[in-house]
């Protein structure tokens, strides 16, 4: 029988590919997974099991539960300074993951363009094909940390370009975007008069400075379809639970696709969420300082091994070069799950240009990461066939190699 060619069209996603492998071998160090390592907040998953034993287990309204949507409103306005009425401007949706769809099928038609700076996280392309739209990657500069460039964006835009996806803190690179840079992207989308659908899940997960909402640059609110979640700020990937904030219009428009593909968000993790947003505050702040310190620890790493990473600023993730290897990055992704079990994820997964760069995520333990590290840096010693042939040694690789000799051969 016959499929859709546009669904055929798309391949499997090439982080899957590698969860798979990874979920059939032992002794595997995971730096592959873009989840949290922690177990949700005890007092959201008492609320949820509060929740289900007073019997709270109907559809709720399609756009979500008032409460939540109420919380979810003065969270933004406290936080960014932006103002959304509960009644219309705000659903809760089934993750980011459905906002992204909602947002694309909202405002796509027939081969209208989308700009998608890249590397970007893995659903963008096929979401906006299942759309009907065609994106239009914009790629980023290695040289530059992958950072958003309103130029860039500015000479992709054609008659057809009808939104850019932008996602900050970035999911692969960390990158975060400063106010000055999103003022800039800001009058592009204002001049060509664009829709902005700005990816903020990882807003929470700011190490550096404040994080900016797109909303709240002047004049955007209007034009941004903001989708926000509780995935990773509050380690609630499994409750599938986030929102969209918008213009009535746009998110009425979403709310209708909601209606008839999902009804509502599901009631547990709605009440869960409540309980983030009320009192989750300190547990989220907890774990932002743990993946902090371990961000730290993994970049440093890297470039003691000679794979020289930039500091990401957001997010878990790190975007090690690994082209003194030589190897492209399945390759590298491939061999060293293989001979040394730690799976990461090639760079071209997140779109061309991320070719040369594999992703780790510090999601992790300490110790996983530290083991981690000394296992990475066995295998590039052993791709180099020995320090002499790669040329100058990577600054600081003779003392943390000697350590490693020392402790695990
Ligand atoms: N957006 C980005 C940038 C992500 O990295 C992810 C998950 O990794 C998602 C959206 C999906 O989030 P959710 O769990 O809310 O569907």
């Amino acid at each position: 029988m016959n499929l859709s060619r546009v669904v055929e069209s798309v391949p499997p996603s090439g982080i899957r590919r590698f969860f798979d492998i990874v979920s059939q071998m032992e002794d595997v160090i995971s730096l592959g997974v873009g989840e949290p390592d922690f177990v949700t907040p005890w007092r959201i998953r008492e609320a949820a099991i509060w929740a289900i034993e007073q019997g709270y287990t109907t559809y709720t309204s399609n756009y979500g539960l008032l409460e939540l949507r109420q919380a979810i409103a003065r969270t933004l306005d406290a936080q960014y300074g932006v103002e959304y009425s509960p009644t219309n401007e705000i659903l809760v949706t089934v993750g980011v993951s459905e906002g992204l769809d909602l947002a694309l099928r909202a405002i796509l038609n027939p081969g209208d363009e989308v700009l998608i700076p890249e590397p970007c996280y893995v659903s963008y392309k096929p979401c906006t094909l299942f759309a009907g739209g065609v994106p239009v990657p914009v790629p980023g500069d290695p040289a530059d940390g992958f950072a958003i460039r309103a130029a860039a964006l500015e000479a992709a835009v054609t008659p057809r370009t009808r939104a850019i996806l932008l996602n900050f803190p970035n999911n692969p690179t960390g990158a975060t975007l400063r106010r000055e840079e999103m003022a800039r992207v800001a009058a592009v989308a204002e001049r060509h008069d664009l829709w902005m659908i700005s990816d903020e899940i990882y807003a929470r997960l700011t190490y550096e400075g404040q994080h900016v909402c797109m909303a709240a640059i002047p004049g955007m609110q209007r034009r941004t379809i903001l989708l926000n979640g509780f995935s990773k700020a509050y380690a609630m990937t499994g409750w599938r639970i986030a929102y969209a904030a918008g213009p009535a219009e746009v998110i009425g428009a979403m709310t209708k696709i909601h209606q008839y593909t999902m009804l509502c968000a599901p009631i547990t993790a709605q009440m869960a969420a409540l309980e983030a947003l009320k009192n989750g505050d300190r547990d989220a702040d907890e774990m932002v300082m743990q993946y902090d310190a371990r961000r730290r620890l993994l970049v440093r790493g890297f470039n003691d091994i000679g794979l020289p990473c930039h500091m990401p600023e957001g997010a878990f993730y790190a975007l090690p070069s690994i082209a003194r290897t030589g190897l492209d990055s399945e390759t590298f992704a491939e061999e060293l799950l293989r001979e040394e079990r730690v799976a990461v994820v090639p760079g071209n997964a997140f779109g061309a240009c991320g070719e040369g760069h594999v992703r780790c995520s510090y999601a992790a333990s300490t110790a996983a990461l530290e083991e981690a590290l000394r296992r990475i840096e066995r295998f590039v010693r052993r791709r180099e066939g020995g320090a002499a042939c790669a040329g100058t040694p990577a600054r600081g690789a003779r003392t943390h190699s000697a350590a490693v000799e020392g402790s695990m051969q």
